[in-house]
């Protein structure tokens, strides 16, 4: 898509330090990393998100993420992996171009995750209702 970066990155009209390639999906180094080696797959055919994205591209992106995160996990000599996907901005996306983080993660690395709270069953079981009644 004209003006979208990763589409220019995959056309390789601008420059990034690609780790894999293949027909459907794009995977390279993210330019503002929380570690080094926090890696972004990303696929061919653009799509804004996980609402606008095919399941046939998902699941191209999802086992190249499957395949590359023991291998980012070796590479970085990393403790774990984040395995983070930021859809609309409230969320946290800036590229709307959908995208996959693989982010290298260290036990010494003081990182905190999204904060959770304690919810009652009553609220739990109305929105259990409500999402299932949505399938
Ligand atoms: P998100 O907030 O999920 O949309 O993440 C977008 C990510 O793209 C950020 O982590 C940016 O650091 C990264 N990014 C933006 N431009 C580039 C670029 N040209 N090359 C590599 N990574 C980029
Ligand atoms: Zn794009």
């Amino acid at each position: 898509m004209k003006d979208c970066i990763f589409c220019k990155i995959i056309l390789k009209e601008i420059p990034s330090h690609k780790i894999y390639e293949d027909e459907n999906v794009y995977a390279f180094l993210d330019i503002n990393p929380v570690h080094i080696g926090h890696t972004l797959v990303v696929p061919k055919v653009h799509a804004e998100d996980i609402f606008d994205i095919s399941s046939e591209s998902w699941a191209h992106v999802m086992n190249v993420v499957h395949t590359l995160s023991p291998i980012v996990h070796a590479a970085t000599n990393a403790d774990g992996v984040n395995i983070i996907m930021n859809n609309k901005r409230s969320a946290g996306q800036l590229i709307d171009h959908a995208h996959v983080h693989i982010v290298p993660r260290f036990a010494d690395d003081g990182l905190k995750g999204l904060p959770q709270h304690s919810e009652n069953s009553e609220a739990l079981t109305t929105m259990q209702e409500k999402i299932k009644n949505t399938l």
